[in-house]
């Protein structure tokens, strides 16, 4: 079968530092009495948390289930009162946040003391989201139009954004808020310039194809959102984990497939989902 890659898929350049840094640590570790904890999964993707596990990363929840050694702060950030808590334990902290999330986070500070309402476009689950109301007090989340009704009314608006959506869901989302009322509106373009270049090569590719496979975990929003916007475009879009999850079914009668995954999705899954699909004989059942 012929498979065409996305030119801009697979890890940003957020999550390969952090992936870097964990494993400098731990090879660090390697014979001394040192636990090394992630705070909360290093990325959302099961396999490369795996595998890091087996190298010694342990992969808590809460920052309570710490009582010494070294943390590392995943590419998604920590709230500053996870970090505090931290501090008053001693450990030692490794901090990996991905420079652009850094940002929002400082943005949603200074918004804040400038005496902005600070409003974050995204999904209130996610970590980095979590993280960013962490550093603006009383900071509201807008998923969708049903939480415009959070908003005050004629109040001083500060508008960022979850780094992974897309151009299409920012720009909507401001429209809504703009239609509400307001005293003051301002709002910083929080994107990452990765994600959207992601989203843009995936929504070119799939218009070219008969098949479109998403790859990485289903808990990634970025990954999320790439299949998303492609089922847009094209209805054979599938979010999967890797080859194993592939029903062999649905490439009988198709051509060409495209192949894309999210900023969280290793190498290693995309290279054998590709050399698979590659070597699949369409024609014969
Ligand atoms: S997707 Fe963008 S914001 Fe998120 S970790 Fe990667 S580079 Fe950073």
């Amino acid at each position: 079968m012929k498979v065409i890659v996305a030119e801009k898929c697979g890890f940003c350049h957020g999550v390969r530092n952090a992936i870097s840094i964990a494993e400098k640590i731990l090879v660090y570790k390697e014979g001394r009495e040192n636990d090394v904890y992630s705070l909360g999964p290093i990325i959302h993707n099961k396999d490369m948390v795996e595998r890091l596990a087996e190298s010694g990363l342990k992969t808590v929840n809460k920052v309570e289930e710490i009582q010494s050694g070294t943390v590392l702060i995943r590419s998604h950030g920590a709230a500053p009162e996870q970090i505090a808590k931290l501090k008053e334990k001693g450990v030692n902290i490794v901090d990996a946040t991905c420079v652009l999330v850094k940002r929002v986070q400082h943005i949603a500070e200074e918004l804040a003391r400038d005496g902005y309402k600070v409003v974050i476009i995204g999904d209130q689950n996610h970590p980095e989201v979590r993280a960013v109301v962490g550093c603006a007090r009383d900071a509201i989340v807008i998923a969708d139009e049903s939480d415009l009704h959070k908003l005050p009314e004629n109040a001083k608006l500060g508008i960022v954004c979850q780094t992974t959506q897309s151009r299409e869901y920012f720009s909507r989302m401001l429209g809504a808020i703009a239609r509400g009322s307001f005293s003051e509106l301002k709002v910083i373009n929080t994107l990452c310039e990765e994600a959207i270049k992601r989203q843009e090569s995936a929504v070119q590719l799939c218009k070219q194809v008969g098949i479109m496979f998403v790859l990485g975990s289903l808990e990634s929003a970025n990954t999320r959102k790439l299949a998303e916007l492609c089922k847009k475009y094209n209805s054979e879009t599938f979010h999967l984990q890797n080859w194993n999850e592939l029903d062999k079914n649905m490439l009988f009668g198709k051509n060409v497939a495209g192949v894309t995954a999210g900023a969280s999705t290793p190498e290693w899954i995309i290279d054998e989902f590709v050399e698979n699909l590659e070597a699949f004989d369409t024609g014969s059942r």
